[in-house]
This record gives structure tokens, C-alpha cells and sequence, in this order.
């Protein structure tokens, strides 16, 4: 049979790797550390933590990314197998031993007789045979430049610049109303896109002194270059003048107050809908390299987030990944070169344990493929299919930005939501959910 090649020995390609094999089918796995260097990574070993040692929480009943750890684990991850059995004291987190584990998880592959290794940098997209391009944020220039050419200009980004995501329903609609600057749009959906934080003179100033005394995160080296043009982090717009910000993301015009109509705001904070779902909303250009805890002290400053629930916070980063809502069909392929699997975070999605549920996916379905079948992904109730229905549809192909798993991204519980019962009845409704249409993707295999 002919072998599954996979660029990429990260944590989604080593887990995609495994599920090829387990599957019975040969796979080629392509790395080229130690031989090419990133700036992040230190070894030449399978699935290295570049960062932090945490796969976050390992809650399954209240927390989605807990429960994407237990589909995996349902799943035969090779990932989660290392990372249990390597496992530190961490409190409610899943933390590990970073070497063993990456030792492990490479002497596992090692060792598989359907695993092979294929040493060296790939420099262009393949044109011929099944492949899975799992090569992460920090891609090959080389290769980032062959993708670029398959997928056209604008369709692959080098950075990303997030401005932090609110979960819609910590929102204060007291405070906030909807309107599109100028009530702009055709529709009455259009008209009312965003949501509006009107903030007094007193607010605004006082905004500005958080954001200029809050602590920053520093670039690493070889990280800047190229990001500055179109996204200039709001604290670095606050150093440039105090009146800046209001004057470009905050400006106040073009709106009106829909609960105090007289009354002009001074500047105005705008918030624009996420997915598909309504249930997320990005604050419009606010990327930020402010530390994760000054961006929720400064962030819940502003009018109408004061109980804000941040389904992500902002950053800017060296992260090579594609407009997957254009580019990438639900079976992980790249639309217009189906012989090409996309997994990891250069799909779009954000983190170690996300980035490796993408390689789990590409490979059970290119190992599918491989032996004549067609694999859906799994329902998005679960949280490995709500990741891959936002990266291949759910998502606005205009700002898409990677994503951590959450909440946000399932569909609501109609009966939960409308009864208006709190998150300690709805986010364990939707583990229960995701875990029973887990169980039953699994069972069609
Ligand atoms: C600096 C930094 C810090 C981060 N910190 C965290 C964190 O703390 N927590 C978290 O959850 N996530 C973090 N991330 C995100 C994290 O990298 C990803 O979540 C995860 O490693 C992505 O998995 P992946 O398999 O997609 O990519 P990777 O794990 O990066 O694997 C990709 C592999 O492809 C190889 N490769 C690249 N190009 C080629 C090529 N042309 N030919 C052959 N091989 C190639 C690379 O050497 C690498 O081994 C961080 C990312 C960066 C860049």
C-alpha cells in the first residue's frame, strides 16, 4: 500500500502519524529539526513543547478543552498517552515532564513497524501521492513560500495579531448597544453588527493610564520582523499619543447611545461578531501584547465588559497558518489540491492539545482514505468537531485568526440557554452532549 507522508513531526504530525499506523496503513514521517532550526524549538524529538508544559485543564466536565482531552483519549491519542503517563502535579491541569514525554512519544513511532522517518527539511508542496502538511506556526520559509504560491496572496499569514474574544453572553447589554457605524448594510443584521462600549472622557483617560502602566510582554528575538504595517498593538498606539486610539479603533463617530441618545460618548469601544453562532465577539483592533492578567484588569475597565468572559486573549506572534474557511474543506484538505491534508496550527487553530486533535483527525481521515473510505468529522457538539466546523466554515474567512477550543464554539443548548441557567448547568449539558456524539462518530469506524 502506498505510505501516508507527513510533513512535520510536531504534535500534530506525530499524532496523525500514529493514527495511520494504528490503522494499519504505512506512513513517512518528514522532519527537518535538528538538522533546519526554528527559533522556538531545542531538539530534534518528536512533539516538542516549545512554551509551557501544560495541555491546560483536564476538567471533561466543565472545561472544552478538558473535554477535547477525553476525546482523544476515547480516540487512542498517542499524545494524551504520553502526556498521562508522564504526567506532573499540576492542580486541575494536565502538565508533563516535557522531555520524557517527547522522548516517549518518539520512541513509541520509533518503534511502530508501520512508521518510517524520511530526515530533512521538504522545500516545496508535493504534487503527487497523500500527504499532511502538519508543519505548525513555525513552517519552513521555503515552504511557507511554496504554500503561498498554491494558495494565493492574502490566503496564508505569517503573523497573527488577536485582538482578545468575548463570550457574547458576559456582555452588559444595560451598558452596550448594537449599530453599525453609520448604520451601515442592507440588512437589519448588517445594521446592528456590532456592539458598542461607550466610554466618558474620565473612562477613556483612565483607560489609557491602565494600558500605558500594564505589563507587556517582550518579542522574542527574530519575532518582529514584518508585523508591524496593518496591526499595531493598542498600547503601542496609546505610547504614540494619548488622543490616538480615539482617533482610530475607539472613535466615537458615526454612533448613537441607543439607551442615552443625547448624550455623545466620548470614545467608543467596538465589538464585532466572531462565528457564525453569535456566541463570540472580538474587541476591533485591539491586539495587544499586554501580559495575559494587565489584559483582563485592562480590558474589563471598559463599559459594558466589567464581568467579561475572555474565550481568548490578544497576542501577536510569529504563526504561519491559512485562511482555512477559504482554503480547507471539513475533510482537512485544501480544496483546490485534495491530495494535500492541512493538521496543527497551521490550520488556525491555537495550542499544543488543539494542534494535536487536528493531526488525530487528518490522520484517521487520510488513513480512511487510504483504504477506500470517507470519514466525516465528528458532530460539532463534540470539540474536535467545533474546531474543525470553525476553521472550515464557522469562522469569518475576513478576520480569521487561530482559535482555542471553547465553549463559544458549540452550538447552543436551546432549552439550557433559553431557561437561562447558568455555566455550571450548561458547560457540563455540553460535555454530556459532545461526549455521547463522540462515542457515536467512534462507533461508525
Ligand atoms: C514561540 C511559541 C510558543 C508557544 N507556546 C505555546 C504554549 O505555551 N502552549 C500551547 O498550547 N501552545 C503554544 N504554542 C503554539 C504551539 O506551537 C502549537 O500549539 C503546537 O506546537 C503546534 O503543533 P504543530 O504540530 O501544529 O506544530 P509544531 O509542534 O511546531 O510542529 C511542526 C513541525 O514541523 C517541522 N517543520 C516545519 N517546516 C518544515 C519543513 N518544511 N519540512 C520538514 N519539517 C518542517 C518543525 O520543525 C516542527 O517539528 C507556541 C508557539 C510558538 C511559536
Amino acid at each position: 500500500m502506498e505510505p501516508v507522508h507527513i510533513i512535520g513531526a510536531g504534535l500534530a504530525g506525530s499524532e496523525a502519524a500514529w493514527q495511520i499506523a494504528q490503522a494499519g496503513v504505512p506512513v513517512v514521517l518528514h522532519e527537518m529539526r535538528p538538522t533546519v532550526e526554528t527559533f522556538a524549538h531545542r531538539t530534534g524529538d518528536c512533539a516538542e513543547m516549545v512554551c509551557s508544559n501544560s495541555f491546560r485543564s483536564d476538567d471533561d466536565q466543565m472545561n472544552a478543552v478538558g473535554q477535547l482531552h477525553w476525546e482523544m483519549r476515547a480516540a487512542d491519542g498517542l499524545i494524551m498517552a504520553m502526556a498521562d503517563k508522564h504526567r506532573l502535579p499540576a492542580g486541575g491541569a494536565l502538565a508533563v515532564d516535557r522531555d520524557a514525554f517527547s522522548a516517549a512519544v518518539t520512541a513509541v513511532l520509533q518503534g511502530h513497524p508501520l512508521v518510517s522517518f524520511a530526515p530533512g527539511e521538504i522545500t516545496d508542496l508535493p504534487t503527487e501521492g497523500r500527504w499532511i502538511v502538519a508543519t505548525g506556526p513555525l513552517t519552513s520559509a521555503a515552504l511557507g513560500q511554496s504554500i503561498l504560491q498554491a494558495t494565493g496572496e492574502g490566503a496564508l499569514a505569517f503573523f497573527d495579531a488577536i485582538a482578545p474574544i468575548v463570550h457574547a453572553d458576559s456582555i452588559d447589554m444595560q451598558v452596550c448597544w448594537l449599530q453599525s457605524r453609520y448604520d451601515k448594510g442592507e440588512t437589519e443584521e448588517e445594521r446592528t453588527a456590532y456592539i458598542n462600549c461607550p466610554m466618558t472622557k474620565a473612562d477613556y483617560e483612565g483607560f489609557i493610564d491602565a494600558l500605558l502602566a500594564a505589563d507587556k510582554a517582550e518579542f522574542r528575538e527574530g519575532e518582529t520582523a514584518g508585523y508591524f504595517d496593518g496591526c499595531l498593538p493598542i498600547e503601542v498606539m496609546a505610547e504614540r499619543g494619548r488622543e490616538t486610539l480615539r482617533h482610530g479603533p475607539m472613535k466615537p463617530v458615526g454612533l448613537t447611545n441607543a439607551h442615552n441618545p443625547t448624550e455623545k460618548a466620548y470614545a467608543v469601544v467596538q465589538l464585532r461578531r466572531d462565528n457564525a453562532l453569535g456566541t463570540l465577539y472580538n474587541i476591533v483592533g485591539f491586539q495587544t501584547k499586554m501580559k495575559y492578567g494587565a489584559q483582563t484588569e485592562v480590558f474589563r475597565r471598559i463599559p459594558g465588559l466589567q464581568n467579561a468572559s475572555f474565550a481568548r486573549l490578544g497576542g501577536i506572534h510569529r504563526n504561519t497558518f491559512l485562511n482555512s474557511p477559504l482554503l480547507i474543506d471539513d475533510r482537512l484538505r485544501l480544496r483546490a489540491r485534495p491530495n494535500l491534508r492541512f493538521a496543527g496550527q497551521v490550520t488556525g487553530v491555537e495550542g499544543y492539545v488543539e494542534s494535536a486533535a487536528m493531526g488525530l483527525l487528518a490522520g484517521r481521515m487520510a488513513a480512511a482514505e487510504a483504504l477506500g473510505r470517507d470519514l466525516p468529522p465528528p458532530s460539532p457538539a463534540t470539540s474536535m468537531g467545533a474546531l474543525v466546523n470553525h476553521i472550515t466554515g464557522g469562522a469569518d474567512a475576513k478576520t480569521f485568526q487561530p482559535m482555542n477550543v471553547n465553549f463559544g464554539l458549540y452550538p447552543p443548548l436551546d432549552d439550557i440557554r433559553g431557561g437561562r441557567r447558568g455555566r455550571k448547568d450548561r458547560y457540563p449539558a455540553y460535555t454530556d452532549r459532545a461526549k455521547a456524539d463522540f462515542r457515536a462518530w467512534l462507533a461508525t469506524q
